[in-house]
């Protein structure tokens, strides 16, 4: 208890999100980014090929976006923990019925290896013990391809990753409910692409979860 007090003074734990100091009886996030942070609703209407459903946490802006770039490009690894919670609470309330196995958009070997871990690995692993389910790797990246962030136009980021991925073990996945999730979906064009190799590759349904959203922009004309 005294060893934690002085841990805690030492190293005083930060919001997730704004980066501010926690008050005693806050944990992970700070009061006012659990009232404030842009929670995305969850639009059933709204389709993405190939998905039969698919949520984020939050929209990918201001604090959310700052907090996933230290956890994508900054080693903040810890933060998978309590996105994972808020994940998984999210997908727990709109699929009660829960999924039949858990997996993840993968990054390349290459990728991997300079940044020295799978953000979405992660993640899907800190989900996974909220649902009490074991992440499978059921999809591999078989092409190194640009980065999706940049890349503009839809049709230019599903050619980008077109074929990129492949199932790892069909006979795994027949006929199965697949939860896929991953950290931020743009344009959807990445988790399109999952999906539509894991239903060829026999899954019965494919629902997506991601710690945040991009909203989309208005085109114009
Ligand atoms: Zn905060």
């Amino acid at each position: 208890m005294i060893f934690e007090r002085i841990l805690r003074w030492l190293y005083p734990p930060k919001c997730v999100l704004c980066g501010k100091v926690l008050a005693e009886e806050e944990t992970d996030f700070c009061s006012c980014c659990r009232i404030d942070a842009p929670v995305c609703p969850v639009d059933h209407r709204k389709k993405l090929p190939f998905l039969d459903s698919w949520l984020g946490v939050w929209y990918y802006e201001d604090s959310v976006r700052r907090s996933l770039l230290r956890y994508k490009f900054h080693g903040v690894q810890s933060y998978a923990k309590p996105y994972g919670q808020m994940l998984a609470m999210k997908l727990q309330q709109n699929h009660p019925d829960g999924f039949d196995l858990l997996t993840w958009v993968p990054i390349s070997a290459l990728r991997k290896f300079t940044r020295g871990y799978d953000q979405v690995e992660l993640l899907a692993s800190a989900v996974g013990a909220e649902l009490e389910m074991e992440a499978i790797p059921l999809l591999t990246k078989v092409r190194h391809n640009r980065p999706q962030s940049g890349i503009t136009g839809d049709a230019q980021r599903r050619a980008n990753v077109l074929g990129a991925y492949r199932v790892t073990d069909p006979e795994l996945l027949k006929d199965k409910k697949i939860l896929l999730l991953d950290d931020i979906i743009t344009t959807g064009a990445t988790v399109s692409e999952c999906a539509r190799m894991l239903l060829t590759a026999g899954a019965k349904e494919v629902h997506c979860g991601a710690v945040a959203i991009a909203r989309r922009k208005k085109r114009s004309r």
